[in-house]
């Protein structure tokens, strides 16, 4: 705390997964010696630029870009861009450090990394994007590559950004390579990559059911969050025949009780680029309350698509008073610490995002291997590999968490079997 004053995202992330390494490091003392969690917490390389840019009125603005290139035991540095006003550098390396945990769980050949600015997308032209994202650009180039560090998308950065993003990489090093994932479909993307968070984690959340008795079908879900995770998670809940409720945004939400209607909210979000408050307009016998406010209504199902600390431990009882029986978060770090305790000791079922969100990273490592093959795979032939992935990280978390006297508990299942891949990598390539 002391060294990396103020990052207190950063601190959480890392409060949480050292809580839970504790008896995998007494059942290895190797990794003490070798000093494994002091070089774990520091990013390989940490990099922070000026990004400057011009408005469609001809003045200049300049934003902070990042890129925190965190471990590459496993593979190379992989993980999305934010492009958000609150992104900062606690914000940067709490992502990144998430991230090494989650690549390993895919069972994938890929680091951590992750990066953003605190540029604000909302409100500007398709021009100002472009310029912006080709100045972000002309600086982060000289640090990614194919084999090097792959970025992606996350908070503000979707197909459009990537898109411009990788017209300007392209333009300066003269090479068409997989340097970027979430890539439009006519120039190397892969088929299911928009849907596969969305998707992965309703996968993820019905295989932890079944494994509970339970089935996703006829139970009542809330969603927060409008955008891609949300989207795509509301759309695969539907198809397994769970009914969606709510949606949100930073401004408001939405409570329907007839069930969302998906076509509303893709015309508003993904068409219009517009607020959920327009939804009711549509949908008359649904509710808009500004503010925050989903977990208030009850649900079977809650998944937390929106951002970090978006469901705290007041969230956290109102819904087990309601009679929630599994929580999967489609987010990084949705809910607080508190809240994540809240829900194990009243035996909630609980999925931490490193593993219930990992669909997206693994459809993106999906992307760069169909690009090295210089091939594309169906839709169905890749949402059945994510589904595998999906189903395979679920019961990875599951066995570690019994095997280390702490069954059901998934956020210690998933942080010793994502921790202890990159810990055996780091053991064999020395101090580094
Ligand atoms: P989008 O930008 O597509 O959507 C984000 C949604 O969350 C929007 O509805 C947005 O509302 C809302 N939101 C963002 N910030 C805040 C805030 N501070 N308070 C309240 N609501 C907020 O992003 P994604 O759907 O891609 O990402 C959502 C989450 O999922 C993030 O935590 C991301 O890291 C995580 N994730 C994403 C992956 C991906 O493949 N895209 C992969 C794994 C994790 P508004 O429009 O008003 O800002």
């Amino acid at each position: 705390i002391q060294q990396n004053p103020g990052e207190k995202e950063f601190h959480q992330a890392v409060t949480e997964v050292l809580n839970t390494l504790a008896p995998v490091i007494e059942r290895n003392p190797q990794f003490e010696k070798a000093g494994l969690l002091e070089r774990l917490v520091e990013p390989e390389r940490q990099i922070k630029f000026r990004v400057p840019w011009v408005d469609d009125n001809g003045k200049v603005h300049v934003n902070r870009g990042y890129r925190v290139e965190f471990n590459s035991a496993i593979g190379p540095y992989k993980g999305g861009l934010r492009f958000h006003p609150s992104v900062n550098v606690g914000i940067i390396k709490f992502l990144g450090f998430e991230q090494i945990f989650k690549n390993s769980l895919t069972g994938l050949p890929i680091g951590g990394g992750k990066g953003g600015s605190d540029f604000d997308p909302k409100g500007k032209s398709d021009n100002e994007i472009m310029r912006f994202c080709q100045s972000f650009m002309t600086e982060l180039y000289r640090h990614i590559g194919a084999d090097t560090d792959v970025p992606a998308g996350d908070i503000g950065v979707g197909g459009r950004e990537i898109g411009y993003l990788y017209g300007q990489y392209k333009r300066i090093v003269n090479r068409y390579e997989s340097v970027l994932t979430g890539k439009g479909l006519t120039y190397g993307g892969s088929l299911a990559r928009t849907e596969a968070t969305g998707y992965g984690l309703v996968y993820f959340t019905e295989e932890m059911l079944k494994d509970h008795g339970m089935d996703l079908a006829g139970k009542t879900v809330v969603v927060s969050g409008a955008g891609n995770v949300a989207i795509y998670a509301t759309q695969k809940a539907q198809q397994l025949g769970a009914k969606v409720v709510t949606m949100s945004d930073s401004t408001g939400w939405v409570y329907d009780p007839e069930g969302i209607d998906l076509d509303v909210v893709r015309e508003i979000k993904e068409v219009r680029r517009g607020r959920i408050s327009e939804y009711v307009a549509a949908r008359p016998n649904a509710q808009y309350h500004e503010g925050r406010g989903v977990w208030t209504i009850p649900c079977d199902v809650a998944l937390p698509c929106a951002t970090q600390n978006e469901l705290d431990v007041e969230d956290a009882r109102i819904l087990i008073k309601n009679g929630v029986k599994a929580v999967a978060e489609g987010a990084n770090m949705p809910s607080t610490i508190e809240a994540t305790e809240e829900f194990q000791k009243n035996g909630i079922l609980f999925a931490p995002g490193k593993a219930s969100n990992a669909g997206g990273v693994a459809t993106s490592a999906l992307e760069m291997s169909q690009n090295a093959q210089r091939l594309s795979w169906t839709f169905e032939e890749v949402d059945q590999k994510l589904q595998s992935i999906m189903v395979n990280i679920y019961h990875q978390a599951a066995s570690a968490a019994k095997e280390y006297d702490a069954e059901d508990n998934l956020v210690l299942g998933a942080n010793i079997a994502g921790f202890l891949k990159v810990a055996d990598a780091m053991m064999a390539q020395g101090v580094v």
